[in-house]
């Protein structure tokens, strides 16, 4: 293959590499779209243009919980089960605390031991935080890229931290969210908005002595989903029990997702859901690129921190202050 500087391949290497299912040149590829560099931009772009054709078939589902649930023990089980199918599944991990220690890309391998050598498996950990502008667009990009790997189920995996589960929910078709049996109302309540994005529930670690309070919890859940909304996909969510060691309650979930693209896909809710992703993907992309744009400016530089003084020292308050910058951008 032929090298261009940097070891960087050439735009079409890639894109048969890719093609050909190769999780390697894939990985080289993904590392292209989380680059700042302008240079591994400009590649990643013609890479993703070039794949585009071959994008969009897989069924991308978020799952998210708090640490400590059984996120990864979960996807292991999950993963396995799947494979077992002769089906590809890539996991896409994004851990908004490693970003500081780097150091997730070892976790997550040894969190998954036996999909981190399954050859059907590909797991990539990604150590930023979705709340920073643009990162999110770099994991729709990853999942396109996975996609025309040839990986027909997409895990986009996620720390119950907030933020980061909003970003979520808007790439993925179907949103899991894990839960513990018995924990305290503070935890639940802080889960009741994420609560309400989710198209199913698992309550982990339904096994010994803990099955009958993951059943009561299963019974509570079901209960509480009820009372929201109907969702516009026409799906009810529904909320099951799992124990990952035990392996059970792993085949029903893979049976919920299947019902659910099933009907979402019949009534066009799946393309619609997928329509409106891409343009929020698109907003939010100008959106980043504008700010962008404008705190690089130097002009734009000098006035913010001119008008943070009168913030400040509460001369003018912050939304005039902010408004009051932008004219004075535009007039002089
Ligand atoms: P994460 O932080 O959400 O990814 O949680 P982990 O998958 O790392 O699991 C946290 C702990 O719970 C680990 O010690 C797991 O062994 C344990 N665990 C996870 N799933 C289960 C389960 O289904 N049953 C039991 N008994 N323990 C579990």
């Amino acid at each position: 293959m032929k090298k261009s500087r940097k070891s960087r391949l050439l735009p079409d290497d890639y894109v048969r590499g890719i093609l050909n299912g190769d999780h390697i040149i894939l990985s080289r590829a993904i590392t292209l779209i989380e680059s700042s560099l302008s240079s591994d931009r400009a590649i990643a772009e013609k890479i993703i243009e070039k794949i585009l054709p071959e994008t969009g078939k897989s069924i991308r589902i978020g799952v998210t919980g708090v640490p400590g649930v059984g996120k990864s023990t979960f996807i292991e089980a999950f993963g396995k089960h799947i494979t077992a199918q002769k089906k590809k599944l890539a996991i896409l991990a994004i851990d908004p605390s490693s970003q500081k220690t780097k150091g997730s890309i070892l976790g997550d391998k040894t969190r998954m031991e036996q999909l981190s050598v399954d050859p059907l498996a590909f797991i990539r950990p990604t150590a930023t935080s979705l709340a920073l502008g643009g990162v999110a667009s770099k994991t729709q990009e990853t999942i396109l890229l996975c996609e025309a790997a040839g990986f027909e189920i997409i895990i986009v995996e996620t720390v119950g931290v907030g933020q980061s589960e909003v970003a979520v929910r808007n790439m993925v078709d179907f949103f899991l969210l894990l839960m513990l049996a018995g924990a305290g109302d503070e935890l639940q309540g802080i889960k009741k908005g994420i609560m309400e994005m989710a198209d199913g529930i698992v309550i982990t670690k339904a096994d010994g002595d803990n099955i009958k309070r993951a059943k009561q919890a299963q019974a509570d859940f079901q209960h509480a989903l009820h009372l929201f909304p109907s969702s516009e996909s026409g799906w009810s969510p529904k909320v099951l029990t799992a124990s990952s060691p035990n392996k059970t309650g792993i085949r029903e979930v893979e049976e919920m997702i299947s019902s659910f693209q099933k009907l979402t896909v019949q009534h066009g809710f799946f393309e619609e859901q997928r329509k409106q992703q891409k343009l929020e993907w698109f907003n939010a992309e100008i959106s980043s690129l504008l700010q962008r744009k404008f705190l690089e400016s130097a002009k734009a530089k000098k006035l913010i921190e001119q008008f943070k003084n009168n913030v400040i020292s509460e001369d003018t308050f912050p939304t005039k202050a902010a408004r009051q910058l932008l004219i004075k951008l535009n007039t002089k």
